[in-house]
């Protein structure tokens, strides 16, 4: 759906690519081309005006952070207003009564149905809810049966068809019948366009069912116009939510973008397809990852700004170089490398690398870390200056205090020993080349026994 809009910013951040400093004449001229790519997209003309107030609001908020090219803070900048324009975090239906109810609302042909379905499987399937579908639409031939046949092909119950009841009767006996159900989805007349009628009849069936969800379907592919039927439906019903259908479609997504600024209610379901589980959460950080195209760098970012702390990598490193590396500040390079998020995690991120980050994970698993982390919690500052007093008895309370083994609290003190050698060596020999080799070969050997390659302790991410 967004793939143009993705094509047109990714080129913009290419643009910036290989330059090392963010300019305000960069700013400008990559605001000028953000612009043109929200427009093409179809997003209406005061959401692109909002969306680049935002923009510039956090891009002068920003601090640029060392390490930080120009391209990668801009798409994160970018990404940090789309995220926020969408609405943040995850929303979530309202399920918290028994039974709660749903009211579907919507134009004709949005797939409001269908989506009733969708929404029935999915609460029934992913939330283990027993779930009543309901049809008011007494206008549409056939449509009540639609939903029946719906409902039959996937084994939710539906409310029986009266003939003679009106949609208003339909509802207090989908709510009087829903009292043994965990959810009812309530299904509403559609029209071709907004009418007087139709907003009366579902104003009045609001009333009558109290939902504590209101959604509304909206058809990715109808561009702007539905930007105003949002707005139509949000004024005279107060909707909780939409779900945006034909969002499998190649849509321009402008509408997407705009519906939630323009009516304020989150988007909680994209429909991607006619099959009867077409659908999906919606999540704002998933989507503007995907216009962007460029999510795994924004989460880079994100770890380098919280997290990094470069100068005392540096400072360990250092201590390495000298020869004072003690247990403490493995300890500190551990903590650092925890901030830094899990490791599988972070090298998943790396684009091109997930398969080797599972194999490698699969080796020096985040546990062996954290056990390692526990041991030198157990130990006193002063066995963590002094290895050498470490002995039989203090490490059975080593082991003890960190829930690990006796063989666990020497094979620390063995891979510490090593690079005890390790800097003993480097010095002897010098140079930083040297010392990375052999680095190198040590990391080889403990990864071939499980043990954490030095890499980590060297500092290096
Ligand atoms: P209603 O009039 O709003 O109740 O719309 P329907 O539920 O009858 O759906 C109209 C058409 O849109 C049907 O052919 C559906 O299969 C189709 N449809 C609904 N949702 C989606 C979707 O997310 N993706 C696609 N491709 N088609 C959909």
């Amino acid at each position: 759906m967004f793939d143009n809009l993705s094509r047109r910013l990714s080129t913009t951040f290419d643009r910036l690519r290989g330059r090392t400093h963010l300019t305000e004449d960069m700013l400008d001229s990559a605001f000028s081309d953000i612009r043109t790519a929200l427009l093409e997209a179809d997003v209406a003309l005061p959401v692109v005006k909002q969306i680049l107030a935002e923009i510039r609001t956090q891009a002068i908020g920003e601090k640029i952070v060392e390490n930080v090219r120009p391209h990668e803070m801009i798409t994160k900048i970018v990404y940090d207003s789309l995220v926020k324009m969408l609405g943040g975090d995850a929303a979530e239906l309202d399920l918290s009564n028994k039974p709660s109810v749903i009211l579907m609302s919507g134009l004709q042909g949005t797939g409001k149905t269908t989506t009733a379905g969708k929404l029935a499987l999915y609460l029934r399937d992913k939330k283990n809810k027993r779930v009543l579908l309901a049809s008011t639409d007494i206008y549409r031939p056939m449509a009540r049966e639609q939903l029946t046949i719906l409902g039959n092909s996937i084994n939710i119950d539906v409310l029986d068809i009266i003939e003679s009841e009106k949609p208003s009767e339909i509802a207090k006996r989908a709510i009087k019948v829903g009292a043994d159900y965990d959810v009812v989805i309530i299904d509403t007349a559609g029209r071709l366009q907004i009418d007087e009628k139709l907003m009366t009849e579902i104003i009045e069936l609001k009333k009558i069912t109290k939902p504590d969800n209101v959604l509304l379907t909206v058809d990715a592919m109808a561009g702007q116009e539905s930007v105003a039927v949002a707005r139509a439906f949000h004024e005279a019903l107060n909707i909780t939510g939409i779900i945006l259908t034909r969002a499998d479609g190649d849509a321009r997504g402008g509408a997407a973008l705009s519906m939630r600024i323009v009516s304020g209610a989150p988007i909680l379901f994209t429909g991607i397809g006619e099959k009867i589980n077409d659908i999906e959460q919606f999540y704002p950080d998933r989507l503007a990852s995907r216009i962007l195209g460029m999510g795994d760098v924004v989460t880079l970012v994100e770890k380098a700004q919280e997290n990094l702390d470069e100068k005392e990598t540096e400072r360990l490193v250092g201590r390495f170089m000298d020869g004072k590396f003690d247990l403490d500040d493995m300890l500190k390079q551990i903590k650092q490398m925890k901030r830094l998020g899990s490791l599988g995690g972070l090298l998943k991120l790396i684009p091109g690398i997930g398969k080797m980050a599972g194999e490698l994970k699969d080796k020096v698993n985040d546990k062996t870390i954290l056990h390692q982390e526990a041991m030198l919690l157990s130990m006193t500052p002063n066995e963590r200056k002094n290895p050498s007093i470490i002995f039989a008895a203090r490490k059975q309370r080593i082991a003890r205090g960190s829930g690990t083994s006796v063989s666990d609290v020497e094979k620390l003190l063995k891979n510490f020993e090593k690079m005890q050698s390790v800097m003993k060596q480097m010095q002897s020999m010098g140079g930083m080349q040297n010392m990375m080799k052999m680095a190198q070969d040590m990391q080889k050997q403990a990864t071939e026994n499980g043990d954490m390659p030095p890499e980590y302790m060297l500092g290096k991410k």
